[in-house]
């Protein structure tokens, strides 16, 4: 399986919501497609789940436009419309029998998807009864129906309380390991559990298209937070001297040490920590936190 989505421009009127966006996704990765509230993710989602067209450029499954591999994709609206008075059973034959499934066949994949999302046993409970976290779950059961290579879930999470998010996390980390996964969120740390790789959207246009700790390196400002025992403070004067140690902050036993190249260094140091049998606490490079590496890509470029 390989998505590929090349040079897709959205317009609405004179608006532009999407712009000459391109972009990869391989089998079996998990990708986060992240950006602020009209970025332009719900209408780039929409165009990949060809629900409607680009104004310009195309998708292709498989090296086949979006539009004849229907079959091989998945859809989660950001704002899933169930009807209240259905059960989740009912929900799920009519979504089925909607996309073309045969009868028989959903007498048999409907328990099955259930039990997959965590709601064997609610298959007679009215949506109207359901929590946040089980609706999304049933949206989930109705994307995955059809077992799709491909899943793509708009703001999955981002709706939810803590519980509510807890439990759809866990679902998309099962569905991970069978399943291909597209999906979006305006929150960076919601797709930091689950996505391998982020592709960040801001105003219509592609910004970033990275891994986790490739951003997080890059974002790190060269400073170890050391935590030590009192019986090791001697070490401390031994750490201002050494040559790749250029400032060192000290709160009684916590040390932030700036040394001149993170990557090289890092290991340098606690080496020399564990030379000096240095009675460690807590060694760890001192990120930006995720948020705020968020706020400055998007505030910022
Ligand atoms: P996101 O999902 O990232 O919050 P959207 O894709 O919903 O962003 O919207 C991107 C931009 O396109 C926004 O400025 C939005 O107002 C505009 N937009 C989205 N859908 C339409 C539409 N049907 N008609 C006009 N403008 C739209
Ligand atoms: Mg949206």
């Amino acid at each position: 399986m390989k998505l590929e989505i090349n040079n897709v421009t959205k317009k609405f009127k004179e608006k532009t919501a999407v712009n000459n966006f391109s972009m990869e996704v391989q089998s079996g990765e998990c990708v986060g497609l992240i950006g602020p509230n009209g970025a332009g993710k719900s209408t780039l989602i929409k165009v990949i789940a060809d629900i409607i067209d680009p104004t310009m450029g195309e998708v292709l499954l498989h090296g086949k436009k979006i539009s004849k591999m229907k079959k091989e994709i998945g859809y989660l609206p950001q704002y899933p419309n169930f009807f209240q008075w259905m059960t989740a059973k009912e929900t799920l034959t009519f979504m089925g029998q909607l996309s073309g499934i045969k009868k028989e066949e959903l007498l048999s994949c409907i328990p099955e998807i259930l039990s997959k999302v965590g709601l064997s046993g609610e298959e007679n409970t009215k949506v109207r009864n359901f929590s946040g976290g089980m609706k999304q779950r049933l949206g989930i059961a109705q994307a995955l129906l059809h077992k799709p290579a491909l899943i793509v879930m708009d703001e999955p999470v981002s709706a939810l309380d803590p519980i509510g998010r807890r439990e759809v996390l866990n679902i998309i980390k099962e569905i991970k390991k069978d399943t291909t996964i597209l999906l979006s969120t305006h929150i960076l740390s919601d797709a930091e559990e689950i996505c391998e790789r982020f592709v960040i959207i801001k105003s219509g246009e592609k910004i970033e298209d990275t891994t986790m700790s490739e951003l997080l390196t890059r974002n790190s400002r060269n400073k170890i937070n050391v935590d030590i025992t009192s019986r090791s403070q001697k070490w401390i004067e031994h750490v201002k001297n050494l040559n790749f140690v250029k400032r060192v902050e000290v709160m009684g036993n916590k040390l932030k040490i700036e040394v001149e190249n993170i990557d090289s260094n890092k290991n340098m140091l606690l080496a020399n920590a564990l030379e000096h049998n240095v009675d460690l606490i807590r060694f760890e490079i001192d990120n930006d936190t995720l948020e705020e590496i968020f706020l400055k890509l998007v505030v910022e470029k």
